[in-house]
Order: structure tokens, then C-alpha cells, then sequence
């Protein structure tokens, strides 16, 4: 689009201007009055100079006016005008913020776009979710009431199922409670100093039930005797409860997951690598995502809510970190992420008062 340029227009009307004026001078000149040369060249001239001043003042206080409403019905930029600015500079600057303006919208509508498809499948993603256990319950309810709670050893087998299928429901939104609450950012981070090993061997204490039933092993590596960070160890030990549960779930029987600590600089850099399933390449984009599994049937970890990645994303992110997932089929998963160095070298109060 070529650039307007109004003073050029003003201009080009202003010598129209001198002409009709020289024509008009020299018409009275040889009607009326006898002028000297040098009048019946001044005095159109001047009409000329003084039609431009007019004209460049008159359409710049117009366009600056005619501008200030529109600045002011799009609201989106602050009006810059000086009042020293040229009018070819003023509307120069309108089309330049109206451009910026417009890709501005197009930006918020692709995100509009963007948040509303992304509303849609959660929505399809939480009803898939909540349906599963929903109908089972349904289905051993309805066995019991058609003569199953007849017989004691179905009435007991079905109770449990149903409780089970009530038990992941539950655990469910309790997920999706929690993410919801964090993406809110409802429950600030109570950031203190803490032992990384502690927290480590508290989590494998509260999986080695399930960690025994499949002969799963769990190690832990670290550079230092202590791994003292600076993080909120309750949203932390859910980071852990969630990577290594899934190792568990995800692993061969026999399997193992080796979670090392090393120190870079200043922060620990955590590493838990597993020799389990390993995912797909092209999965690996969208993994964080809430409801996101590997698995087409969605029944590979069916105690699992899908949310369980997303909560460790959040987490991770909320302590200014990233975490990074690399895993080969058949080989095995690595997730890895770092955490700000503590500078104490034992535990703290939560007061940040040295125990020891
Ligand atoms: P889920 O409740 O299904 O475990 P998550 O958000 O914890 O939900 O995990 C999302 C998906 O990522 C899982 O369904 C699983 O397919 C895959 N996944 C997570 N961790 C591992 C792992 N260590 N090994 C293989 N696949 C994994």
C-alpha cells in the first residue's frame, strides 16, 4: 500500500490555488486596476502561501482530532501525538499503531480460538474420564439389585469393584482440585531449605508396597552426602510421588528406577530414569498435557487420573524451573529438571533456623 502523504495533496491544492488566484489577479488587472508586475506576481503568491499555511493547519488539527477518537475507541495504545509532529508524520504514525493494533487483536482472537478448542477437549477429556468408573459402578449396582446381592461371595466382590471404580473417581478430581488450585496460584509456594535425599527415601517408603508387588526396584544417586534446595518440600514430594508411581506403573516387572542428584553451580539437577515401556517420540510434545496418555486404550495405568504429568509440569515451573522428558520404546524414560542450591548445608526450621 503506497503511503499517504496529506501534505503533498495540501500542497498540490495550494499552487491550484496560486493559479486561480494569479488568473483572477490578472483578470482585475486587465478589467479594473493596472498593477505593477511585481503585484501581479506577489499577490497570488502570497494568497498561495498563506492558502497552504491555512489549509496545513486546518486538516492537521482535523486529522489530529479525527485520530484522538479513534485512539480513544480502540483504547489500546496511548496517543503519542506532539505537537511539533508533521501531519505526514502523524498520519504515518495512526497507520503504523492501526497495523499494530490489528495484529494485536488477531494475536488475542488466535488465543481466544486457541483456549476455547482447548476448553472443548478438556471437557470431552474429563467427561471420557469420570464415564469409566461412573458406568462400572453402574453395571455391578445393577448385577446386585438383579439377584447378585443373593449370593455373598458377589455381593463382596462387586462392593469392591464398585468401591474401587468410586476410589479413582475420587482420586480424580482430587487431581484435577489440585491443578486447578495451583494454575490459580491459590496455594503460594512455601519455599524452604530441605534435604532432597529425605524427601527421596520418604517417597520410596510410601511406594515399596506396590514398588514389592512387582518385584520394582527404586535406587537413589547423589552427588553429596546432603542435597540441601531451596523449594516447597509438600508440592515437591508430589512431584516425586507422581514420577516414581509412574516408573512403577509404567515399568517391566523386575524393573528399576534410578533417581540421581547431582550439583551443577548452583542448583541440583534431578534425573529419574527408568528401564520401563519408554514412550513413542511423537508423544513426547504433548505429554505434560492434562488427560494426555500413550496409550490409544487409556486402561495401561487405570488407578492413573491423566493428570498426574500436568501436576509435576506445574510444579516444576512454579519454582522457575523447566522439566525435560527423553525416553526410547522399550529402553526406558529420563525426566529431568533442577532446583535451586540451598546455601544452608543442614536442616532449617521453618524460620530458616539451623537445627544442627
Ligand atoms: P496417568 O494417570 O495416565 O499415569 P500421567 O499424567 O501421570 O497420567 O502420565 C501421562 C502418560 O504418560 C501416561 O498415561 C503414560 O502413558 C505416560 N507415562 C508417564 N510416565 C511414564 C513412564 N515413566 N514410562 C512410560 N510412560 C509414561
Amino acid at each position: 500500500m503506497r503511503k499517504a502523504r496529506p501534505s503533498i495533496l495540501i500542497l498540490s491544492g495550494s499552487i491550484l490555488f496560486y493559479i486561480l488566484s494569479f488568473l483572477f489577479t490578472l483578470f482585475i488587472h486587465l478589467q479594473f486596476v493596472t498593477l505593477s508586475n511585481t503585484l501581479l506576481f506577489l499577490i497570488p503568491l502570497i494568497s498561495g502561501i498563506f492558502a497552504y499555511t491555512i489549509f496545513y493547519f486546518i486538516i492537521k488539527r482535523f486529522v489530529q482530532f479525527r485520530m484522538s477518537l479513534i485512539y480513544r475507541s480502540i483504547q489500546t495504545f496511548e496517543n503519542e501525538q506532539r505537537k511539533d509532529q508533521s501531519i505526514d508524520d502523524l498520519v504515518a504514525q495512526g497507520e503504523h499503531d492501526v497495523k499494530e493494533w490489528k495484529q494485536k487483536r488477531n494475536q488475542e482472537i488466535d488465543k481466544l480460538k486457541e483456549q476455547a478448542a482447548f476448553r472443548k477437549e478438556f471437557l470431552g477429556n474429563l467427561a471420557h474420564e469420570l464415564k469409566t468408573p461412573v458406568f462400572s459402578i453402574q453395571g455391578y449396582i445393577d448385577s446386585l439389585l438383579d439377584g447378585g446381592m443373593d449370593d455373598p461371595a458377589i455381593l463382596q466382590t462387586f462392593l469392591e469393584r464398585a468401591s474401587k471404580s468410586t476410589e479413582r473417581m475420587s482420586h480424580i478430581l482430587e487431581d484435577l482440585d489440585q491443578l486447578t488450585k495451583l494454575e490459580l496460584e491459590r496455594i503460594p509456594l512455601d519455599i524452604r531449605s530441605f534435604d532432597l535425599l529425605e524427601l527421596v527415601k520418604e517417597t520410596f517408603e510410601s511406594l515399596e508396597l506396590i514398588a514389592k508387588e512387582k518385584k520394582f526396584s527404586l535406587f537413589i544417586q547423589s552427588s553429596d552426602p546432603y542435597c540441601y534446595v531451596n523449594a516447597d518440600r509438600n508440592k515437591l514430594a508430589q512431584v516425586f510421588l507422581n514420577l516414581t508411581s509412574n516408573a512403577i506403573s509404567y515399568g517391566k516387572e523386575n524393573g528399576k528406577l534410578t533417581i540421581s542428584i547431582v550439583q551443577i553451580d548452583d542448583t541440583y539437577n534431578i534425573q529419574l530414569k527408568d528401564n520401563g515401556l519408554g514412550i513413542d517420540p511423537q508423544h513426547l510434545p504433548r505429554l505434560f498435557e492434562r488427560f494426555y496418555r500413550v496409550e490409544k486404550s487409556r486402561n495401561r495405568n487405570e488407578g492413573g487420573s491423566g493428570l498426574g504429568l500436568a501436576i509435576v509440569k506445574h510444579i516444576i515451573e512454579s519454582h522457575g524451573q523447566q522439566i525435560q522428558v527423553s525416553s526410547t520404546v522399550g529402553i526406558g524414560t529420563t525426566f529431568t529438571f533442577s532446583l535451586e542450591k540451598s546455601k544452608a548445608t543442614g536442616p532449617v526450621s521453618s524460620r530458616g533456623i539451623p537445627l544442627k
